[in-house]
């Protein structure tokens, strides 16, 4: 057998699905809950439960769960939001879904996360939202980015993607902004193959973004099919379908119940990394290795 260039390559991911996850997503399909059910409701609870917030609202994707944190912060055409120079394209892109305008801001050069004192620059009487990024799972200095928004009343949404499980001083990425985007994308430390969820301690915007995600029905239409919903709803807004199915649900709380063991295994990953990158470059600025261990 030839050995292929891509076996040689970083493979684009490789994620740790085992017998316990593929029972999980098998149960889920001969149960017949395909879309939306029962599993959805039991990881958005786990993952509330794990970060320690109120409301976790699972979702499709991390670029639909920022786009419906900023529907929920009510962005309007012309309005700006702060987004860091170093992202992925979803960060300022859900911002032009508004006709509002992503503002570039800085980052600095140790941990790759958008700069407070560039964001204070960037700040118009526009400005109406900024969205930090924890870069590979580095949390951004929050204090700063949080006192910065309450003195010039802009709303933070977390743009956590690369960030679970992570923590600022002790306290899980999550649960300090009025909203938090998470990613389960293919590549990401906890996935769902495609999936997202939103995280918040507040219940207005908690609707509002539980309204949005699903055309905009009345609140209870998903349960309709079961004995506590009713058939009748009402459509009360042009919303969106951004809603996370149970078997992508059962395979996200199987992934949940090994986040930590994941997140220790990358752990020690990086730390090669850091070993071999010190040989080659001993006073170099990068570290690979993650700060914020849980517990921190
Ligand atoms: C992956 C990623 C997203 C988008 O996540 P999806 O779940 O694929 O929509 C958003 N922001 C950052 C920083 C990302 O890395």
């Amino acid at each position: 057998m030839t050995t292929s260039i891509a076996t040689k390559s970083v493979p684009f991911h490789v994620p740790s699905i085992g017998e316990e996850a593929i029972r999980a997503v098998t149960e889920t399909l001969e149960s017949g809950w395909i879309t939306t059910g029962p599993k959805t409701r039991s990881f958005e609870e786990a993952f509330a439960r794990f970060i320690g917030v109120r409301h976790a609202l699972a979702v499709s994707s991390c670029t639909a769960a920022l786009h419906l944190s900023l529907d929920a912060a009510r962005l309007s055409e012309g309005d700006e939001v702060l987004v860091p120079t170093l992202t992925f394209a979803a960060t300022g892109e859900v911002v032009t879904y508004f006709k509002a305008k992503p503002v570039l801001v800085d980052v600095d050069p140790i941990h790759f996360n958008l700069s407070a004192e560039d964001a204070k620059r960037k700040i118009t009487p526009k400005t109406k939202v900024i969205m930090p990024v924890h870069f590979g799972g580095h949390p951004c200095r929050m204090d700063s980015i949080l006192d910065l928004a309450a003195t010039r009343g802009l709303t933070v949404i977390e743009d956590a993607a690369h960030a679970i499980p992570a923590k600022f001083r002790g306290q899980n990425i999550g649960t300090l902004s009025p909203m938090t985007a998470f990613s389960f994308y293919a590549t990401k430390t906890l996935t769902t193959g495609e999936g997202g969820m939103v995280t918040t301690n507040d219940d207005a915007l908690a609707n509002r973004v539980s309204l949005m995600r699903l055309h905009g029905m009345s609140r209870d239409a998903w349960k309709r099919y079961t004995a506590e919903g009713t058939w009748r709803y009402e459509l009360t807004e042009a919303g969106y379908k951004y809603n996370l199915t149970d078997p992508q649900a059962a395979l996200g709380l199987v992934q949940l119940s090994h986040c930590e063991e994941m997140w220790r295994r990358r752990v020690k990953i990086a730390q090669k990394y850091d070993g071999l990158a010190s040989l080659c470059c001993p006073r170099g600025a990068f570290r690979a290795s993650h700060p914020s261990r849980p517990g921190d």
